[in-house]
């Protein structure tokens, strides 16, 4: 198809095109990250249909000669001699067409060519040595692999027979080995595939006519509606209002509590499996609104496409994930005849998620579909800034089965109903994710026992960061910087995991630096509607102010080696801005800004380097890009992170393999999406029983039991 198109376009040109026929570049890469992605494979995963379709384009270029001339890059003496009898078999010479191969490889094939009358061209990189020498690595690794000609033909000795067979004729053997995940992530959308971008386009078409009307509470299946609104704002254009919601009271957060516990014996005694059901039908109403719900998330948070659209993902894989993990742990037993012992686990009562905007889908869903897979009653507290976003989230749950009262819905002041609410006596759990300041508090508050009080209270708490990068003498900068810049300036540096201090050896302090503030240079700041965003705006005016602040403070602390255009008229854009040599102790080294906002600090040697990445109160994500070994292994023990990165960007955890959260001032290592997050919203029970009467026992059956709370 991209050749057809091509020569389509060279054909209503006057003069012809070259183009160059090659095969095989970045195999490895296309296959490996296709399949971690979940996408199909854009490539052929079978070494004879490249060959084949190679030989099939080949004619389609003889054949249109008089529009392009023909290059073909091969060593392949089966290839080059299936270009060559296409064109004798088409008329033409070897004067139309030329062949092209890499600088000092294949000598003996390309001497025989010219001697023959052929042309070929040998071609190598010229510019700078490093580029350079990573493009040559990279031809050699290629023309080396297993599966290559010159390895076949000159290492390995292959039969003439075998290295010039028809490659039509072989049959496939090479599949890539299937995978079995335990888990499998919802694939991401592939905005390269024009088909997805009409979509996107479509559904922001769709949003927009609907923004700004009104928001009800939902209190035991009942929306209520009254006067105090908070109107959510499009933080790319301020006078658009995405919705005004109802603002809860402390009255309506003391009803809704009572309607929890009205619901919770029905809700917690059902058999998990049926919640796990429901919640698995919330996850397909996720995907069918999907393209929808990301639109919205553009609108309400200035997230870009791609970025809305793993939102919505992650938040389909948390109720499947969920559900999954409820039903692996519903019940365990333990058979001595005469006796079972029966652990399982029921849920602790009436949780409230109190959540933050900035996964405005993923982190309201992830903390609810937890608790209600364990059982629990939901009261969801959304955040003032993605209030509308969490409405369309709980009229789902409410479409999926879940009952009315185990989902309410509950937007507000976070200091005054989410206080309340965490206050509450009748208040088992609470799930929080969202700043430290406003965590401590809740952490200090539900530590307090008041008058009629049923039981401890379970908060499980997650917090913001400090998240620091190192970069090793010899880590490849080709690969290291865009996954950098990534971390940093992704979603405005508004991530829990973002990157904020990058820490840089003496030997590759300059060298790095530079090369970040290029990278940055190219991110395009702008809309978020618009598909080629990178940098959209921070979510409203009050960050905007302290981020902005924080520049100001910057700028006596470091040196302002970099920042962004800044851009006029409406809309909360903060450029993307980089501070260099950043004492440690510095207090934009130390405190979260929470926005587009980088620091770069200098470390003698590695020793430096780990400590200063260490030298946080806080614990939550780290980064190392390296090639030693060694140094990966002492990254791998020593950086104190809840989630350590290696050679990748520290942001974009998936649900099941990259379980998520910190430690230390971030969180109390609950790791949202991982094995071990349900427990947090249940007790574990054991029920013990006698199956000896009067000497005699019935023998244990290997079914489970009828125990019960299951
Ligand atoms: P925030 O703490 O201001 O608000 C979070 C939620 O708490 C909101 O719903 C808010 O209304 C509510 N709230 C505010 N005051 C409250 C109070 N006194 N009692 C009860 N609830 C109250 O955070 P934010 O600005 O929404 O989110 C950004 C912060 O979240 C950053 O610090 C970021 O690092 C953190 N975060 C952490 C993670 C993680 O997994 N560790 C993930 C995302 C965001």
């Amino acid at each position: 198809e991209d050749f057809e198109r091509l020569l389509a376009w060279a054909k209503e040109r006057p003069r012809p095109i070259t183009l160059r026929l090659i095969k095989g570049a970045y195999w490895d890469y296309e296959t490996v990250m296709a399949g971690q992605r979940g996408w199909p494979v854009p490539v052929f995963e079978d070494k004879a249909e490249t060959d084949a379709t190679f030989e099939v384009i080949a004619r389609r270029m003889l054949e249109n000669e008089a529009h392009v001339h023909c290059a073909f890059g091969t060593h392949n003496i089966r290839s080059i001699a299936a270009c060559i009898a296409q064109a004798e078999d088409l008329g033409l010479t070897p004067k139309h067409y030329e062949f092209q191969m890499l600088y000092g490889m294949a000598e003996p094939i390309k001497r025989a060519l010219i001697e023959m009358g052929y042309r070929v061209r040998d071609y190598c990189p010229i510019g700078q040595t490093l580029p350079g020498m990573s493009y040559l690595v990279r031809r050699l690794l290629e023309n080396t692999s297993n599966e290559g000609f010159l390895r076949s033909a000159f290492a390995e000795g292959v039969d003439a027979d075998v290295l010039l067979r028809d490659p039509n004729e072989i049959k496939p053997d090479r599949k890539l080995p299937a995978v079995k995940l335990p888990f499998a992530n919802e694939p991401h959308t592939d905005f390269s595939i024009a088909a997805n971008r009409d979509r996107m386009r479509a559904a922001l078409e769709q949003v927009r006519p609907r923004l700004g009307g009104r928001v009800p509470l939902l209190i035991g299946g009942k929306e209520v509606w009254a006067e105090s609104e908070i109107a959510s704002l499009n933080p790319a254009r301020p006078s658009e209002i995405v919705g005004r919601v109802t603002c809860a009271t402390r009255a309506d957060a003391d009803r809704a509590v009572e309607q929890a516990l009205e619901a919770f014996p029905k809700w917690s005694r059902a058999d998990a499996e049926a919640r796990a059901r429901k919640l698995e039908r919330a996850a397909e109403l996720l995907r069918r609104d999907r393209f929808q719900l990301a639109a919205l998330e553009v609108f309400e948070t200035g997230k870009n496409w791609i970025e809305s659209d793993a939102d919505v993902a992650e938040a389909i894989d948390f109720c499947q994930f969920y559900a999954q993990e409820m039903r692996r742990i519903a019940r365990r037993e333990y058979i001595v005849p005469g006796e079972t012992s029966l652990q399982h686990y029921v849920a602790r009562g009436v949780a409230v998620i109190i959540a933050p905007w900035n996964f405005p889908l993923a982190i309201l869903c992830g903390m609810s579909a937890a608790a209600l897979a364990a059982g629990n009653c939901v009261i969801m507290k959304p955040a003032e800034q993605s209030a509308v976003c969490g409405s369309r989230l709980a009229q789902i749950f409410h479409e999926a089965g879940i009952p009315p009262g185990a989902v309410q819905f509950l937007p507000g002041k976070g200091e005054d109903v989410g206080a309340h609410l965490v206050a509450h006596p009748q208040v088992a759990v609470i799930a929080f994710t969202g700043s430290r300041e406003v965590g401590l508090k809740i952490y200090e508050t539900a530590g307090r026992t008041v008058a009629g009080q049923a039981q401890l209270k379970k908060v499980i708490c997650e917090m913001g960061g400090k998240n620091a990068a190192i970069v090793d003498a010899d880590a490849d900068l080709d690969e290291a910087v865009p996954e950098i810049v990534y971390s940093a300036f992704g979603y405005q540096g508004q991530k829990c995991s973002a990157l904020s201090r990058l820490i840089l050896l003496e030997s590759n302090y300059e060298r790095v630096l530079e090369r970040v503030i290029e990278a940055t240079r190219s991110l395009q700041a702008g809309s978020p509607e618009k598909p080629g965003t990178a940098i959209g705006p921070v979510i409203d005016a009050e960050a905007r102010q302290r981020i902005l602040r924080y520049i100001e403070i910057g700028k006596d602390e470091g040196k302002l080696v970099f920042q962004g255009e800044p851009r006029d008229g409406e809309g909360y854009f903060v450029p993307a801005t980089i501070f260099a040599d950043v004492r440690p102790e510095a207090r934009i080294a130390q405190e979260e800004i929470f926005g587009p906002v980088l620091a770069v600090i200098r470390g003698r040697d590695l020793d430096e380097a780990m400590a200063i990445a260490n030298g946080t109160q806080y614990g939550l994500t780290a980064g190392f890009f390296s090639r030693s070994p060694a140094n990966i292994a002492r990254a791998a023990a020593e950086l104190e992170a809840g989630n350590v990165y290696i050679n990748r960007s520290i942001t974009g955890a998936l649900v099941a393999r990259h379980p998520f959260g910190g430690f230390k001032m971030s969180g109390g290592g609950t790791k949202a999406g991982g094995r071990d997050y349900l427990q947090n919203f249940l007790f574990p029970r054991v029920v013990t029983e006698n199956r000896l009467r009067r000497g005699f026992a019935d023998l244990p059956s290997a079914k489970p039991g009828n125990g019960p709370g299951e």
